[in-house]
């Protein structure tokens, strides 16, 4: 339980997409306003739900699957740097080349000097946290790269320019007749005469997407999984667009969080079990791609993993929040939020959003950046119970909202509260002293300054009649 990885710095300031312009209470207020966004995600995290509720009660052993995934991830955390150089000796021995980036600005240098090296002025895209993470779109269109999201609602969003608001479905808050317009609007050569049909707008993105696999000779990906053993990395979807990514080019350039990582190719199997049933309600996933270095002659003959750290040796080194690391963005804990149904991503600021998003993104950019996101949750626990790979979410809010900053007058009351409660006489006679408060008619208000910011958003609770203390001595 003590692996470090390199210095535990946290995510930098001023690039890529962890860190929102206002905080959640603030972001959440304008988006509860917003009916049409809350239709539509009620409508799909409710059509999602039903769905993977279904094919998971297919399986009699899923509570055993989420406790080897549990159990695989706990493992990987322990020993991740052995496990990284086992990763990076393969990969290189299978013709690949490995680059270590710290943070996003040394991970999007590498990239862009890769595609430049290249001599290509687009790339093609498949659907990658890892990359808007660190934005890696704004890092390559500074250096005069053009990159084509493939997957199709990552192209809606870079279309619309628009932010993804959910893990796997990153348009969830558009309808299709939104989705309408901004194709009219911004996608090169479209018909006129588009309906709104899905099918219809589907026919559109391929036709446009088709010429872009064919014309574009550098691709870059994230990675669902590595295989330390083979050296072996492996991109799972839904529409086929990541297989042409991953065969078609002439380069490949993929960026991977370091969490990533798994020992051996049977450990793969419990997770493309966990992943497609707990993500998209799917038996088995549409697209599983899997590639090893350099085949000569076949796909990809230039193979490049940037490894990517970015904040992630600070959540490892917190005991309690390297869970956080387990997380394999299947979205289930987004999909069963009452927060999320209401708010949806934007609110959250950050790439990740939802419950996994509220104990990530804190801990990859340092509490202080993020310390709203903790309380973005009612710790009802259905993330914690839907979640594939077991993690304790609302424990770790818990957890990050001890560490976040809290104004002086709340420590000190929380202080006194526990050094009372510690103590059965000094508590007893606390209880009388709230007794005659309520007697003298504080019932129903909040409390005084310099606590009453505690209570503008709560009840402070009615004081009992009795307490259980009398009631005791009583019988
Ligand atoms: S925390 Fe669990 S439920 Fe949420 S996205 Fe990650 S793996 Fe899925």
């Amino acid at each position: 339980m003590t692996t470090f990885l390199g210095m535990p710095a946290t995510a930098p300031r001023g690039v890529g997409h962890l860190r929102g312009d206002q905080p959640f209470p603030r972001a959440a207020h304008d988006a509860l306003g917003d009916s049409q966004l809350r239709r539509n995600l009620r409508h799909a995290t409710t059509t999602i739900r039903g769905k993977s509720g279904r094919v998971i009660a297919e399986l009699p052993d899923w509570q055993r699957l989420r406790d080897a995934g549990s159990a695989i991830k706990a493992d990987v955390m322990s020993r991740l740097p052995d496990l990284l150089a086992e990763l990076e000796s393969r990969v290189t021995e299978a013709g690949g080349v490995v680059h270590w980036a710290a943070d996003a600005n040394e991970a999007n240098r590498i990239v862009t000097d890769l595609v430049r090296r290249a001599g290509s002025e687009r790339v093609i895209k498949v659907k990658s946290m890892a990359t808007q993470e660190i934005g890696l779109n704004e890092a390559l269109e500074d250096a005069g790269i053009t990159p084509v999201e493939t997957d199709l609602a990552e192209l809606i969003v870079q279309l619309g320019d628009d932010k993804p608001s959910h893990i796997l479905v990153p348009a969830i808050h558009r309808n299709r007749s939104e989705i309408r317009e901004i194709f009219l609007r911004a996608m090169p050569g479209v018909d006129p005469e588009l309906t709104d049909d899905p099918p219809v707008l589907a026919a559109a993105a391929r036709r446009y997407l088709r010429e872009t696999f064919l014309s574009t000779s550098v691709a870059v990906s994230g990675a669902n999984f590595a295989i330390a053993e083979t050296g072996t990395l492996g991109v799972v979807e839904s529409e086929g667009n990541g297989r042409m990514c991953l065969t078609l080019p002439d380069t490949l350039i993929t960026v991977m969080g370091i969490e990533k990582v798994l020992p051996t190719w049977r450990d793969l199997e419990v997770f493309l079990q966990l992943l497609p049933r707990a993500s998209t309600g799917e038996r088995m996933n549409p697209y599983t791609t899997m590639w090893t270095g350099v085949t000569p002659g076949d796909g990809p003959q230039n193979v490049h993993l940037v490894l990517l750290d970015n904040g992630r040796s600070a959540v490892l080194a917190d005991t309690v929040g390297r869970q956080a690391l387990h997380c394999i963005r299947c979205s289930a804990c987004l999909n069963v939020c009452p927060v999320y149904e209401r708010t949806g991503g934007h609110a959250y600021g950050s790439v990740y959003p939802g419950p996994i998003g509220a104990v990530l993104s804190p801990q990859l950019t340092g509490i202080e950046d993020n310390a709203s996101l903790p309380y973005a949750s009612s710790l009802c626990g259905a993330c914690f119970d839907a979640c594939p790979v077991k993690i304790d979410i609302p424990s770790m809010l818990v957890h990050l909202r001890d560490k976040a900053p809290h104004p002086p007058a709340e420590r000190a009351a929380m202080a006194a509260a526990a050094y009372t409660m510690s103590r059965p006489r000094l508590y007893a006679y606390a209880q009388r002293a709230a007794k005659m408060a309520r007697i003298a008619g504080r019932r129903g208000r909040g409390l005084p300054p310099p606590l009453s910011g505690w209570t503008a958003g709560r009840d402070l609770p009615e004081f009992p009649e009795q307490t259980f203390r009398d009631w005791w001595a009583q019988r």
